[in-house]
Formats: structure tokens, sequence, C-alpha cells
């Protein structure tokens, strides 16, 4: 049956549940269409979020990977990367300064780098976490269960693991060696050790249809996940995509939008990726779902080398002007930093 974008908008209006389809057709939706898509979106995040945006920091403390995807600048295959991975008392000191800076969450991510055992990585937990009010999050790819557990009692409280495509097929294709079913379980594992988990999509993958971008939407809804990253793919020119078509912007917000529109609770990032994209990325996210911006506030020495894609948007500056600028968006928009 051919559904009207009134109907379906009128269903998520009353907060009805939406079908695959439905989804679908939200996804289509026109120029005129998305004008109220967006502001549906928006109003929605007020309810739940009110005007608070939070401020999460984010430090990339090695861009080694032993995984090989097609989309990412950080592949293992890509030998024209200048490799690092920061001393264990480096990373500590880092997170250190972004607490200093008022950050009450510290965002730990990485490729998979397996030199950064559960038992290292423990070492800096426990540092961050000795002040008794700091959250950490983890960003470090698949690991066992043992590894996550051992993480967990360390004292990290969440878990970010993009499930970046629900269609299997894509998935295996872009991802050599691994299949979304064990992502899919790892994120299921990290639920039941007591993580609260963060998820996500890219927008644009060669070969994604709408239906799957709506599956995606229907994954983070199964998993109730606390976090929800989406970001438009933009092509890394030492990658196998390096020709493909970046996403486009108006899917990317459209998907957020419908997002939030399914999970009103979830917290939402206006990502790095869309303000890669476009110079009023932020801006635009934060109008159509988002409440949440994760400023990269890596050492200015590693910052430019961590290239999942190219010329990430902040990567030429240093922390304290990167959050300024941050904060000056949010409070221009007459929000409010938490
Ligand atoms: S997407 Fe993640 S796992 Fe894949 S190569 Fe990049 S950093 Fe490694």
């Amino acid at each position: 049956m051919q559904m009207s974008f009134e109907s379906v908008f009128l269903k998520a209006k009353q907060g009805e549940e939406l079908s695959k389809e439905d989804i679908v057709c939200l996804l289509s939706a026109d120029e005129h269409e998305q004008k109220a898509l967006f502001e549906l979106a928006d109003e929605m995040r007020y309810k739940n979020h009110g005007d608070v945006v939070h401020l999460r920091g984010i430090i990339e403390f090695s861009n080694y990977c032993k995984r090989d995807c097609h989309y990412c600048g950080l592949r293992r295959s890509n030998d024209k990367i200048e490799r690092y991975r920061m001393e264990i008392d480096e990373l500590i000191e880092a997170a250190a300064g972004v607490k200093k800076m008022g950050f009450r969450t510290v965002v730990l991510q990485s490729g998979e780098d397996m030199w950064y055992s559960a038992e290292r990585l423990s070492k800096v937990i426990s540092a961050i976490k000795r002040d008794g009010n700091t959250a950490v999050t983890l960003s470090i790819g698949e690991r066992t269960e043992g590894e996550y557990r051992l993480l967990k009692k360390s004292g990290a409280d969440r878990f970010l693991l993009k499930h970046e495509t629900s269609d299997g097929e894509l998935f295996k294709r872009l991802r050599p060696g691994t299949d979304l079913k064990t992502r899919l379980e790892c994120l299921k594992t990290l639920k039941k050790l007591g993580y609260q988990i963060g998820s996500g999509n890219i927008i644009g993958l060669p070969g994604q249809t709408l239906g799957s971008i709506a599956e995606d939407i229907l994954i983070f809804k199964k998993l109730n996940a606390d976090m929800i990253g989406i970001g438009p793919f933009i092509p890394h020119p030492n990658t196998p995509l390096k020709y493909s078509n970046r996403g486009s912007l108006e899917l990317t917000l459209k998907t957020l939008a419908v997002t939030r529109l399914v999970l009103p609770k979830a917290n939402l990032p206006a990502t790095t990726a869309l303000a890669t994209l476009h110079p009023a990325g932020y801006e635009l996210a934060l109008s159509c779902g988002a409440n949440v911006i994760m400023p990269n506030l890596t050492p200015m020495k590693f910052k430019s080398r961590y290239q999942i894609y190219p010329k990430k948007a902040g990567s030429d500056l240093e922390a304290l002007k990167l959050t300024e600028k941050i904060l000056n968006i949010i409070n221009s928009m007459g929000r409010k930093a938490a």
C-alpha cells in the first residue's frame, strides 16, 4: 500500500509506532515535507531534553587498526597514514586536561588496536574515574566478553559501537572479516554487562537503500540505544571507496530527524562528519533532533592523523579554541551547554 507523507507524519506526531514502510516514507520526504519533519523532530527534542546540549570530549588515542574497512582511512592497508599511539601516561594526562576544561564525560576512541589490551585500558579508566564525577565512554571496537567485563569493572560507563549498516551483505563487503551478527552480539553483551550503549550508522554507503536505513533505525530501537551517531559517508582518498559519492546532507538530516521521532529519549550527537560535510553541520543537526556535541580534544600533535575521512572539522583547532567555537554555536541558538 502506498502511504502518504501526511498520514505517516500524523502517526509520528501522535507518538504511534512506525513500521519500516512508514520510516521509508518519512525518509523520502521532499523539500517541503522535510521542513515539517525537521520541525517535529526539534519539538520532540525540546520536549524530551529541553535546551541542554551535552558536551562530551573525545580523545582519539590510537589510529592503529587491525581491520580493513573499505570506507575508513585508518584501515590497516592504508600505508600512507602516519600511525600513532598515545602512551598510557600521556593519555591519562590528556584526559585530566579534558576534565579540567569542565567536561564531565571523556570518550576514549581508537581503531581496533590490540596493544591497548583491556588491562592497559583499565589503568587509564581507573585513573580518570578516581575523582568520582567523570563518566568514561569507550569507542574501541569489537572485543571479547571478558575484556568488556574487565573494562566495566574498571569503571567504564558507556560504550559506542556503531553497527554502521543493517544490510548484512553490505556490511560484510565493506568490513572484510567481520559480520553484522557479531557486531550486534557485541552490543547485546555490552548491554547485559550494564553499559549504556551507543550505536550509529553511515549515510550514503555505496549500495545502501532507504529500506536499509529504515532497518538501521529499527535496530537502534530494538537495542534501546542510549546514544546514536548518524553521519554522512565521506570518501577517503586512500581507500577502495575513494571515487564514491559523499553521503547526502539532506538524507543524513532526515535520518537524524526520524531517529528522534522513533527514539525520543535517545542522545543524538550532531556529528563531526556532518560538520565536515557542511560548514553549518552542527547548527543544522541541532535544529532537527540532535542534543549532543562531541568535540575532538585529542592533543594537537596527533589530531590531524586520525583520519577516518579527510579534512575533519575542527582538526586544525586546539582544544580550547574548538570548545569555544562550539559553545558559541550552542549559545547563538539559544541553547545551553552542559
Ligand atoms: S571503521 Fe573502525 S574498525 Fe574499520 S578500519 Fe576504521 S577504525 Fe578500524
